[in-house]
């Protein structure tokens, strides 16, 4: 019986959670660290973004072959902690993060930007 004001106030009570993503969106905080993205016309294949990432979601490649030349960097955004120290560490400023919330997804996908030459 001590239980019944606790079953009462919850049943009473809205939600404690929203339906992401669903309703009721609310804005991003101040300061709030969002979607990683790269400018591929900003990089140098420096590697540095990959040699700073505590979770190790990026991957640049640089393989020059006789036929072909594979410039690319890869981006697991599900590895990723949205810590933004890759962000602070490009040089030429290729990483940015906006405010904007990753989107769920249902299928593990690493981003592949292909760096022009
Ligand atoms: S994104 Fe920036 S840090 Fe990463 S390889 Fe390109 S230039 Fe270097
Ligand atoms: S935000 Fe942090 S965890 Fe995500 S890719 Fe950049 S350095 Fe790695």
């Amino acid at each position: 019986m001590r239980m019944l004001p606790t079953i009462v106030k919850n049943l009473l009570s809205r939600p404690a959670t929203r339906r992401y993503p669903f309703k009721d969106l609310r804005e991003p905080f101040p300061g709030y660290r969002g979607r990683i993205s790269f400018d591929p016309n900003k990089c140098d294949l420096c590697g540095d973004c990959a040699r700073v990432c505590p979770s190790a979601a990026i991957e640049v490649s640089l393989e020059i072959g006789v036929n072909r030349e594979k410039r690319q960097i890869r981006y697991d955004p599900f590895k990723c902690i949205y810590c933004g120290t890759c962000v602070e560490t490009c040089l030429p400023q290729a990483i940015s993060q906006d405010k904007h919330y990753t989107k769920p997804s249902a299928v593990k996908e690493v981003e592949i930007i292909n760096v022009p030459l």
